[in-house]
This record gives C-alpha cells, sequence and structure tokens, in this order.
C-alpha cells in the first residue's frame, strides 16, 4: 500500500488545492490530505472548519481522507504509514521555500520522499491569501473556490459584520 500525505494549511482550500489532490490520489494507493492547525500564518478558518471544508471538496476522490495535525509533518507521514510528501509547486519563488522544508524533512526523516507536482497554469496565480484578499474586497471568487466554501467565506463574513467573531480569525 502506497501512502502519500499533501501536507498544508487550506485555510481554505482552492481549486490549486484540489487539482494536486486529485493529480496525487492517481498515483498513491491513498492520500491523506493532511491540515496543520497552527501554521505561522493569520488564520481565517479553525482548524476544524478547515478539515471539514476540505472533507467536504474531496469527498468525491475514494482514495483521499483529510486528517488534522499539529507537530510534524514527517510524524503524521510515521503514524499513517506513508512514505511520501506531496507538495504543489506554482511559481519559481515557491521553489526556495520547497526546497528547504524538504531537506529539513529529509533531515527528520531520510526515508521520506518530497515530491513536488507542478500547478496546471490556470492555477499558477492562485493562492488561499490571494482569494481571501479578492474576497474581501468584494471580488468575485467563484471560479477559485468549490461553492461550499464561497458559503463558507460568505457566513464568515457575516459573523465576523455581526460581531459574532470568532477571535483570532481574520
Ligand atoms: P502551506 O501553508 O503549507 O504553504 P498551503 O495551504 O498554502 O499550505 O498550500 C499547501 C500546498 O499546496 C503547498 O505545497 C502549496 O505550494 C500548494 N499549493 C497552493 N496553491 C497552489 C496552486 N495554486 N497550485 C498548486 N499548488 C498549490
Amino acid at each position: 500500500m502506497r501512502t502519500a500525505v499533501y501536507p498544508g494549511s487550506f485555510d481554505p482550500i482552492h481549486f490549486g488545492h484540489t487539482d494536486i489532490a486529485q493529480r496525487a490520489a492517481t498515483l498513491f494507493d491513498r492520500l491523506v490530505v493532511g491540515i496543520y492547525a497552527r501554521p505561522d500564518k493569520h488564520l481565517r478558518f479553525t482548524v476544524d472548519e478547515r478539515v471539514a471544508l476540505a472533507r467536504a471538496v474531496l469527498e468525491p476522490f475514494a482514495n483521499v481522507d483529510v486528517l488534522p495535525y499539529d507537530g510534524l509533518t514527517v510524524e503524521l507521514a510515521r503514524s499513517v504509514g506513508a512514505q511520501t510528501l506531496v507538495r504543489g509547486l506554482r511559481v519559481i519563488s515557491d521553489f526556495e521555500r520547497e526546497y528547504q522544508m524538504a531537506l529539513m524533512n529529509q533531515q527528520l526523516r531520510p526515508h521520506v520522499e518530497t515530491i513536488c507536482l507542478m500547478t496546471r497554469y490556470e492555477y499558477a496565480f492562485l493562492s488561499a491569501s490571494l482569494v481571501k484578499e479578492v474576497f474581501d474586497a468584494g471580488g468575485d471568487v467563484s471560479g477559485m473556490v468549490n461553492p461550499l466554501v464561497l458559503a463558507a467565506l460568505e457566513e464568515k463574513r457575516r459573523r465576523i459584520d455581526g460581531g459574532v467573531g470568532c477571535p483570532g480569525m481574520g
């Protein structure tokens, strides 16, 4: 059984992520999308919300599971029996960070390999932070995220506008 982990913040999951997950799922028997609970980023969604959205969006892919994690990505890989980490590469500027992380993970667990899948050119510009920025500025993000994610962004905005926003969420 070949298992891979596709880790990230997924705040929220967008079409660029879904495309990488779908393509990686054809290369492995099982793909575990690991949702990192506490990235060093300003988060819009809680880890439970990010997991629920990713599960709903990736539900059509039978061999894809979504799990939250805290701590090292290589530990998540060990706990699910994965030998491979999958990451997506957009532009040249992603490379430096991905390279650094791959080498660090190699140090931590030498037999876990990292593979990077190139984005599709139509998603090369797409990032979760840009989705949030465009949405917040009143732009149409329906071509970038699943309708469920769009609904969650709208719901979050309603809660924040209504003063029910959760602490720590932007
Ligand atoms: P992280 O906080 O770990 O960078 P992200 O949720 O931003 O997590 O991204 C998770 C992974 O998906 C990363 O490998 C990232 O490069 C990749 N990714 C993000 N957006 C795209 C995209 N538009 N096309 C392909 N891969 C992408």
